[in-house]
């Protein structure tokens, strides 16, 4: 498949590259803005082969919100829909990813999805485990599963960069603490909720992530499942309609690929029957989205014809 064009994923890089200038790395946290804003890299993985374009695609960085996309598959698991979309809603919300508007403008107060912050949080808490090493153990052996690599884990420096500046989120976890969305500590689901932000991987990692979405949560081996294709489909639903924040609009319109981004600058695409892309290119719009990283997805999709729309 897609193998053979290595040369033109190299060519589609060499083309949006300059679009790493138009960006800015993340410094909220302060441990991303170490980022290289310059750096632009995608691996693509179909089954047999991974393709990688350019020379950083072993460089590692933090799932960030990618994260949400994967604990709102374990929480699924854990717990099925009813009681999960009990805690968190189905409707993309139109406000960037950290608003706490909704929570009050909206009654009940209850997140509108689980790829905003306030989601996640509430999507987070429902993970079992007795513990947060418990809870982050069980949700590092899903990802490891997921990308066929046992030595994934987390950035504790990142981690621990978030956790002390994390004010905003534990701000929505108070307010959804007193509306009875949350309950237990809050330390503790920050702790657990800035590990799972923190997990680190490489565009291969994410390309084979992709990949088991994409092929609604089959294995690499393809002899296994991970994920049972319904919960899968759920999360590719939620890729497409919140999974750019609030620009998931224009990028279905634009991309057509059920994708996910974070603030580290990644993005996990997953094209239905068999193809997962994982892209790193820490430059970020000011909607939180990788800026070179959306345009290469989108020469990727024109070139390939992989819209799903
Ligand atoms: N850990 C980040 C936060 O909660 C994730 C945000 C993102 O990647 O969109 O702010």
């Amino acid at each position: 498949m897609l193998c053979q064009y290595k040369n033109e994923l190299k060519e589609m890089i060499e083309e949006v590259k300059g679009f790493t200038n138009q960006g800015k790395v993340a410094d909220y946290i302060p441990a991303l803005a170490d980022a290289n804003s310059s750096t632009l890299a995608v691996a693509i993985f179909n089954g047999n082969d991974t393709c990688f374009s350019a020379g950083q695609s072993n460089e590692r960085f933090t799932l960030q919100s990618i994260s949400k996309v994967l604990t709102l598959a374990l929480a699924l698991m854990d717990h099925g829909g009813e009681l999960v979309f009990s805690k968190v809603g189905m409707e993309p919300t139109g406000d960037p990813f950290n608003s706490i508007i909704k929570l009050e403008s909206h009654a009940p107060s209850k997140p509108l999805n689980p790829m905003i912050n306030a989601g996640a949080l509430a999507v987070s808490h429902l993970i079992k485990g007795a513990s947060t090493e418990e809870k982050l153990e069980r949700l590092l052996n899903f990802v490891r599963r997921l990308s066929g690599n046992d030595s994934i884990t987390y950035n504790s420096e990142v981690a621990k960069s978030e956790f002390e500046t994390a004010d905003l989120n534990r701000s929505l976890v108070y307010f959804m603490k007193q509306h009875g969305v949350i309950t237990g500590n809050v330390e503790d689901l920050l702790d657990f909720y800035t590990k799972q932000c923190a997990i680190e991987v490489d565009c291969h990692d994410l390309a084979k992530i992709g990949y088991a979405l994409a092929t609604d949560g089959a294995a690499m081996n393809q002899e296994e499942e991970i994920m049972n294709p319904y919960i899968a489909r759920i999360v590719k639903t939620f890729m497409v309609t919140c999974g750019m924040y609030n620009a998931s609009g224009e990028f279905a319109i634009k991309v057509g690929i059920p994708a996910k981004s974070g603030v580290s600058g990644g993005i996990v695409g997953a094209v239905p029957n068999g193809m997962g892309i994982g892209i790193y290119g820490p430059a970020l719009d000011e909607k939180g989205n990788s800026v070179a990283g959306m345009k290469l997805l989108e020469a990727i999709s024109a070139r390939y014809r992989l819209s799903i729309f």
